[in-house]
């Protein structure tokens, strides 16, 4: 658009892209933001449909034409060379082995970045318009900006920590197309294991758990959900890595005075399953479109950038922040009680996928009625499931009447507050 950039990045270039990921990608993403969809090389496998596995292994929900869902999973490298190569051709300058830090500030305004060269040790400071944190979970830059505007703590329990591996199996699979997510037990408590095609034969499979939860690391819980899921049997192991993803609602504000976040700094991750991709994606649009006007009117100050929060936070994230409650009436309620909410069909495929979309858990009377008959003998899990469903439609009404001006944030914080805290379940 015009605009000078620079990426300050502290890899090396042929080794940007390199992440440890479950590396699935939903083909809705694309469509939203107009980024072409990956092919050739970027593309390890389509994505069509996905088995959910309660704890105890049985009554799978089949999840099929879950449009939020499916696509592919991507060779991730090959993804982050191309969207490298699109911000280059588009104008961008890539400083690489640089390793971004404290923010330069002025009064209360961010004015640039120090920078050290990963390779001499040597330390320069980039003045801008505009800095932008899109240092992924590392945050590096939010982290030490002092302002009310800017979160810089994420609590433990919001914090997924995981353990994956990309393996070559045995045999190939029967369905090659179809993701398996195993929620709870003890393979990943308070959280979920899962195994996503990579190829006829080859998965990238792995174990994310909800931080402070005491458990054993994901590692180890990785170790025995190999030795004991027959698919895993023996596999080859191809690669391996942890990594940690944010897994709450977005930044109360994605900006501050001269800065704006975006990425897993930003917390635009899907806290269901810990998707951060396409939320990014969505963000980064919006963000370059929001700061070429403000750049124009020559105010990047936070009430210069807002549009930014008032686009995403109303749009996409309202989602995600719906979907918070959602994942802590996941993680709250015991295994037992998934086990027969799937035995009895209390959640159906179609319920997760509204909630996905951000829809809620909607149920007509007849619907209740329906579950109510199912569900009797466990009137309490029928009770957290209608407590969650109200919770995430007022936590998306607040998000549709985000504040206009940063003067009003605090008191609409303090009520996305009060529904988190409401958002507990399954102690009876
Ligand atoms: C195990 C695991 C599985 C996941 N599975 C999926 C999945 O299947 N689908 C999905 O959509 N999401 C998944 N995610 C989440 C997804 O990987 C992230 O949400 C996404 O990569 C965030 O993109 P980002 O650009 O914000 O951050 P990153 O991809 O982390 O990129 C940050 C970049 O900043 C650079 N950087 C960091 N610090 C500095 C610094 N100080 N100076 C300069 N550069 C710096 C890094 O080198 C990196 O290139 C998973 C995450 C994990 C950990």
């Amino acid at each position: 658009m015009g605009l000078k950039t620079l990426i300050l990045e502290k890899k090396k270039r042929e080794d940007i892209g390199k992440k440890v990921c479950g590396d699935e990608i939903s083909k809705s993403h694309f469509d939203a933001t107009g980024i072409d969809y990956p092919s050739g090389d970027e593309v390890s496998s389509v994505v069509s449909g996905a088995d959910v596995y309660p704890p105890n292994l049985q009554n799978e929900l089949i999840v099929r034409g879950w449009s939020d869902f499916d696509g592919w999973t991507v060779n991730r490298w090959r993804f982050g060379q191309r969207l490298l190569e699109e911000a280059l051709r588009a104008g961008a300058t890539l400083v690489d082995q640089a390793r971004a830090g404290n923010p330069e500030v002025r009064a209360d305004r961010v004015v640039g970045v120090r920078y050290r060269d990963v390779q001499s040790g040597q330390e320069d400071v980039i003045r801008a318009k505009l800095v932008v944190d899109a240092s992924g979970f590392a945050a590096v830059m939010r982290n030490n900006i002092d302002s009310p505007l800017v979160e810089k703590r994420v609590a433990k329990e919001d914090v997924a920590l995981c353990y994956r591996e990309i393996v070559k199996l045995r045999v190939p699979m029967a369905e090659p197309e179809v993701a398996r997510v195993f929620l709870g037990g003890r393979f990943a408590p308070r959280g979920y294991a899962w195994i996503f095609p990579k190829g006829p034969q080859t998965v990238n499979t792995g174990v994310g758990i909800g931080g402070g939860s005491g458990a054993r690391p994901p590692r180890a819980l990785y170790e025995l959900f190999k030795e004991e899921y027959p698919l895993l049997y023996d596999c080859q192991v191809i690669e391996g890595g942890g990594g940690a993803v944010p897994v709450r609602r977005p930044l109360k504000s994605l900006v501050g005075n001269g800065v704006a976040f975006v990425g897993d700094a930003a917390l635009q991750v899907n806290p269901i399953h810990g998707g951060g991709l396409g939320p990014g994606m969505r963000a980064g649009i919006i963000l370059g479109e929001v700061a070429k006007e403000a750049i124009a009117r020559r105010d990047t100050t936070a009430r210069g950038l807002w549009d930014y929060n008032i686009r995403y936070l109303t749009g996409y994230g309202r989602r995600l922040a719906s979907l918070e409650v959602f994942r802590r009436l996941l993680q709250q309620v015991s295994d037992d009680d998934i086990n027969f909410g799937f035995e009895k069909r209390l959640l159906e495929a179609g319920d997760l996928m509204a909630a996905n979309r951000g829809e809620g858990i909607p149920m007509g009377l007849l619907e209740k009625v329906r579950r109510l008959k199912r569900g009797i003998g466990r009137l309490s899990l029928l009770r957290d499931l209608q407590r969650a469903a109200r919770l995430m439609k007022k936590m998306d009404r607040l998000y549709r009447r985000y504040p206009h001006e940063p003067d009003r944030l605090e008191a609409w914080n303090q009520s996305v507050l009060q529904v988190i805290e409401a958002a507990v379940f399954g102690r009876r």
